[in-house]
């Protein structure tokens, strides 16, 4: 009798005791063979063209391309493809070449690795930053260098698994999302038991797109002793005024001690950083392996320093992305649908269900529409969801496309809000 997958998810083969990898990727790959052959398997679908708001996908059992809406990309901006950061790239490459040769301490540290760095401090009205080569790792070695067992690390629960890897090796304890009673309840019941204490929040949440209320968490961190990092992968170039982020938005600039964001997404290249006081960023040059002990990124960042001079240079692709952003969500809720209470170029359309979930995946790309099925383990299991990203180069034509299949697959399979 053929398995019955309903019910299982990635997870499921994470580490399974007592028996031998081998036999478990033998099980996983399965899993993966059932998910296939139902239209299910819609990750890592190849592009044969460019990051864009339209894609051409090899997808699942088709020999040609697909042209398709995506609304799967962070390129929030549409900046991987801007024509002023292209030449800067193809300049930096020209001048500078391909690589950067060696790690930063011994070799490997050049003029545009500490222009950025300037860049990317200044942005954020401080001083020193450290780049690291993916946002990824400025999360897990920033955090890993500095906690250790003797430190504890209070997370948001919903914060990016590159925090949950970043805090192995110290004492960690959580708190609800954005839930400031338990934080308060975690940081009164830690009082002087820690070496240092530090509080782990994103700025835009990855998966709900909904903010964290900077200004009250940092206020009750510091009544507590304790020190506030912020990751706003996703808020900057995004959220606030002039596209600081979710710290702009709260002008919590003097009350965050450390910020980490990435250069992948509204930035359209790749790298990440972290912002800090200059004895903190000067400690990870040197103490910090992934860092220290890592080749420093290719000229080719000098793409990101032309990135965030457009940020200020052409707010209209702020502006575009915004209009873009309260057209699909109003749409979304005038058909019915659950996009909770997001704040940013993430829209989520929850739907609750595993099963519901894939289908609903697989009639969006049917219909001719990229999106993500989000399921456990990334949200819990009664919180899958369709997961979108919002480009300020959707046009108003893709977005209602967007919105018929809705429409379409809501007939089909129920999945508004039931009142
Ligand atoms: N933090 C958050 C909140 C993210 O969503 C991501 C990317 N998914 C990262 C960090 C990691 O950034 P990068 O893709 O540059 O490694």
């Amino acid at each position: 009798m053929p398995k019955d997958y309903t019910n299982t998810s990635f997870k499921d083969f994470e580490n399974i005791g007592g028996q031998d990898v081998f036999t478990t990727a033998a099980e996983f790959q399965e899993y993966l063979n059932y998910l296939k052959a139902n239209g299910h398997l819609n990750y890592r679908i190849e592009s044969l063209s460019p990051v864009g708001p339209e894609m051409d996908l090899m997808l699942p059992g088709h020999s040609k391309p697909t042209r398709s809406v995506c609304l799967v990309s962070n390129d929030y901006l549409g900046f991987s493809q801007h024509s002023k950061i292209k030449e800067a790239v193809i300049n930096a490459t020209a001048q500078f070449g391909t690589g950067s040769g060696a790690s930063p301490a011994i070799g490997g540290h050049f003029s545009y690795h500490a222009e950025l760095e300037k860049m990317i401090a200044g942005f954020y009205q401080k001083e020193e930053a450290i780049l690291y080569t993916t946002g990824y790792t400025a999360n897990s070695a920033t955090l890993q260098c500095l906690l250790h067992k003797e430190d504890l690390a209070i997370l948001d629960m919903a914060v990016h698994a590159s925090v949950y890897e970043g805090v192995l090796t110290t004492t960690v304890k959580t708190f609800l999302h954005n839930n400031l009673e338990m934080l308060e309840q975690v940081l009164r019941n830690a009082q002087a038991q820690y070496r240092t204490k530090m509080v782990i929040i994103d700025g835009v949440y990855s998966q709900d797109g909904d903010l964290a209320p900077i200004d009250r968490i940092a206020e009750l961190t510091h009544r507590y002793g304790a020190y506030l990092v912020v990751d706003d992968a996703h808020g900057i170039g995004v959220v606030g005024e002039h596209g600081r982020g979710v710290i702009e938005l709260f002008n919590a600039f003097d009350q965050v001690d450390i910020i980490t964001g990435t250069f992948s997404k509204a930035l359209g290249n790749i790298g990440g950083y972290v912002v800090a006081k200059p004895e903190i960023i000067n400690y990870l040059k040197y103490q910090s392996k992934q860092h220290l002990f890592s080749t420093t990124a290719t000229p080719a960042i000098l793409g990101i320093t032309r990135a965030i001079e457009l940020v200020d240079e052409e707010p209209q692709w702020r502006t575009q992305l915004w209009d873009n952003i309260n057209y699909l969500k109003n749409g979304l809720t005038g058909l019915g649908l659950d996009i909770g209470t997001t704040a940013s170029a993430v829209i989520p359309v929850k739907i609750g269900d595993i099963p519901k979930t894939l289908e609903a995946g697989r009639l969006l790309l049917a219909a001719g529409i990229y999106t993500n099925p989000i399921m456990y383990p990334a949200v819990s299991k009664k919180n899958a969801r369709i997961r979108m990203n919002v480009m300020a180069t959707h046009t108003r034509a893709h977005l209602d496309q967007v919105l018929n299949a809705f429409d379409m697959i809501n007939s089909q399979l129920q999945i508004a809000k039931s009142e």
